[in-house]
């Protein structure tokens, strides 16, 4: 059977850097950027440990305002 691992694109100009995807996140993948912010002056959200992703969808579920879709990569 193939494995099966996520990929998480972030909307990074919508991304408010509310923080919920991350603490969401049962694999620890996601975190607000330390250094880049986008236009609006917020640390966005990112994939820190791509590797963990496991493709859940929580942090697309929780985002308030939708800028998170995840993909299913298969390895
Ligand atoms: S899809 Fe699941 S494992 Fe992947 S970043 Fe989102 S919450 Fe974490
Ligand atoms: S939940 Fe959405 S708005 Fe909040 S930090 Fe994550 S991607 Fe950004």
């Amino acid at each position: 059977m193939a494995k099966i691992r996520g990929a998480v694109v972030v909307n990074t100009q919508r991304c408010k850097g509310c923080n919920l995807c991350v603490v969401a996140c049962p694999t620890k993948t996601l975190e607000l950027h330390p250094n880049e912010v986008n236009d609006k002056g917020y640390h966005y959200s990112y994939m820190k440990e791509p590797e963990n992703c496991i493709g859940c969808t929580s942090c697309a579920m929780v985002c308030p305002d939708g800028c998170i879709t995840v993909y299913k990569v298969k390895l």
